[in-house]
């Protein structure tokens, strides 16, 4: 992140990054905010170059191991929100054409991907892997300007951490009868799997990898956002050899996934996104036997006492809300911060704030990059204007968005009460609500209030109270002192409207098998 000492001018035209290119908020447009006496330390853009990734025109559906047209040949645009351009046309699936890949997927299942032992099913995934690690460029540089995330978590989180769920479950394939899930773990068959925007490829490898590992084949259907890098995935599929029909990718809208999710030759349905959709799937799923896990929203509490380190709270605070520009369901966006120490950790935030660069997803240097999408702009826009309407007093740095593009300024809700929407409702954006408490109790309870149950942070020097909060939060991932860590061995998942079933480690096997 930012060192606290860079300035830049947008304006100077010495070399400093533009709003456009990257420029540190806090800053204003017309002069540098060094004091007197202190050095300017310029950021000099640096960005990643697009050339390593060859964009096609149009891109088909992957299905049985090729790429085609959808069958009544609809297509749809993927732009860069970062700009607004398009990228590329992407086929929007229709009925005939699930029909298609769910019997690839089926056909491949019963006469190639069951039968086969799971030490031949591991080499698949390892080859996978290492695929993604050596075009891990191509990948991370195509995540960027389709999904509008900055170059340097697509390089350092999203597709690193794809390749480690691979590698991982590819370990397990022929170990699946030690997984503690009986002497001979059947798979469940063809699985549906439906995934967001905000980590596109991680959330196929997600949902790939463990389904893979225990022998069911896939169909996916990314969103409509962001398809590309689950088309390049697919490439990776070819080249690695995997039988055809093995994994099928279906482009297409929310009608696409819904017709994934209903058709009858699916048995096993998994899910990431809205509580809304997800709610919508589940009624589709009841009274059938497809099984189904569902990852959907949180409202996490990011919980600060005050023997905390400051400091490190505070970058775990920023990295909890504005990692990925705050779209992620485990965001911490309510800092429940002690009362005591209130005003000193939002100040110390502000500053840090201020630090952080926004701009270019593709230049190393941003922090925070574009909103994926209008409508998605649109709705943190509506949230925060109800945040002010309700009486919480809004702040951000001083920030000169691009002219072009999705863009929402880092925000910060103080004053802000339990009744507010701000703190409420999921706002999938790059806005904090603060909220304060005096006890250990009240911080339990306050925290606790919410419809969801997916993550928390605890941030204290006490282990016997880290140990203490983490029994009472009713919450599936609980981080102390950090925040957003993630690891293919460890599970993850919610409880309440978060959703049910657990993706990652041991337990994210069991969710696609018979067990
Ligand atoms: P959705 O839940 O609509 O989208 C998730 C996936 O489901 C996408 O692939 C989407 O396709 C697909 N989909 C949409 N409708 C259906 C349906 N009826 N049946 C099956 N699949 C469907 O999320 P949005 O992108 O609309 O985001 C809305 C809000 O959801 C965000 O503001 C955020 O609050 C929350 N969200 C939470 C996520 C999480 O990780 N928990 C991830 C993404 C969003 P398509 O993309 O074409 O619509």
């Amino acid at each position: 992140m930012g060192s606290g000492k860079a300035r830049s001018s947008p304006a100077s035209g010495r070399g400093g990054a533009t709003a456009d290119r990257g420029a540190a908020l806090g800053e204003s447009a017309s002069e540098p905010a060094a004091r007197p006496g202190e050095p300017i330390w310029h950021y000099a853009p640096a960005p990643e170059s697009r050339d390593v990734v060859s964009i096609e025109p149009e891109y088909g559906l992957f299905v049985a191991g090729t790429f085609r047209p959808a069958a009544d040949g609809r297509t749809f645009a993927t732009v860069n929100p970062a700009t607004e351009e398009p990228l590329a046309q992407v086929a929007a699936a229709g009925q005939a054409d699930v029909d298609a890949a769910v019997g690839a997927a089926r056909a491949a299942y019963e006469q190639v991907w069951q039968p086969m032992p799971g030490s031949e099913r591991a080499k698949y995934l390892y080859r996978i892997a290492r695929q993604l690690q050596e075009r891990a460029r191509e990948f991370a540089v195509l995540e960027s300007l389709d999904n509008g995330k900055p170059i340097k978590e697509s390089r350092d989180v999203d597709i690193p951490l794809a390749a480690a769920h691979f590698f991982y479950y590819a370990g397990w394939a022929d170990k699946l009868e030690y997984a503690g899930y009986g002497p001979d773990p059947r798979p469940l068959g063809v699985a549906g799997q439906v995934i967001p925007w905000n980590f596109p490829l991680l959330m196929a490898a997600w949902k790939l990898a463990p389904a893979l590992a225990a022998g069911n084949t896939c169909v996916l259907k990314p969103a409509e956002t962001t398809p590309l890098t689950a088309l390049l995935l697919a490439e990776v599929c070819q080249q690695a050899g995997l039988p055809p029909g093995v994994v099928n990718v279906l482009t297409g809208a929310g009608d696409t996934g819904a017709a994934l999710v209903r058709h009858p030759g699916v048995t096993k349905v998994a899910f990431t996104g809205s509580t809304e959709v997800g709610k919508e799937i589940a009624r589709t799923v009841a009274g059938t036997d497809k099984k189904l896990t569902l990852e959907l929203g949180g409202k996490a509490a990011n919980i600060v006492f005050d023997d905390a380190p400051v400091e490190q709270a505070v970058e775990g605070i920023v990295n909890g809300i504005f990692f990925n520009q705050g779209h992620v369901c485990c965001a911490g966006s309510r800092l429940l911060v002690q009362e005591s120490v209130a005003d000193i950790v939002v100040e110390r935030l502000q500053r840090r704030l201020a630090t952080l660069r926004l701009g270019d997803p593709l230049d190393k240097n941003t922090d925070i990059g574009a909103i994926n999408s209008r409508q998605q702009l649109d709705k943190i826009n509506e949230l925060t204007q109800a945040g002010e309407a309700e009486g919480a007093q809004r702040w951000s740095p001083p920030c000169q968005l691009p002219a072009k593009g999705y863009w929402f300024a880092p925000t910060v809700f103080t004053g802000v009460s339990q009744s507010h929407r701000i703190a409420r409702e999921e706002i999938f954006g790059p806005v904090l609500s603060v909220l304060t408490f005096r006890t250990p109790d009240e911080a339990v309870a306050k925290a606790n209030n919410t419809p969801y149950g997916l993550s928390a942070g605890i941030w204290t020097d006490k282990g016997s109270r880290i140990l203490w909060m983490a029994q009472q939060l009713r919450a599936g991932v609980i981080w102390a002192n950090t925040y957003n860590r993630f690891d293919p061995a460890s599970p993850f998942g919610g409880y309440q409207e978060s959703g049910y079933g657990r993706e990652g480690g041991r337990h994210g096997l069991a969710a696609y098998l018979n067990v």
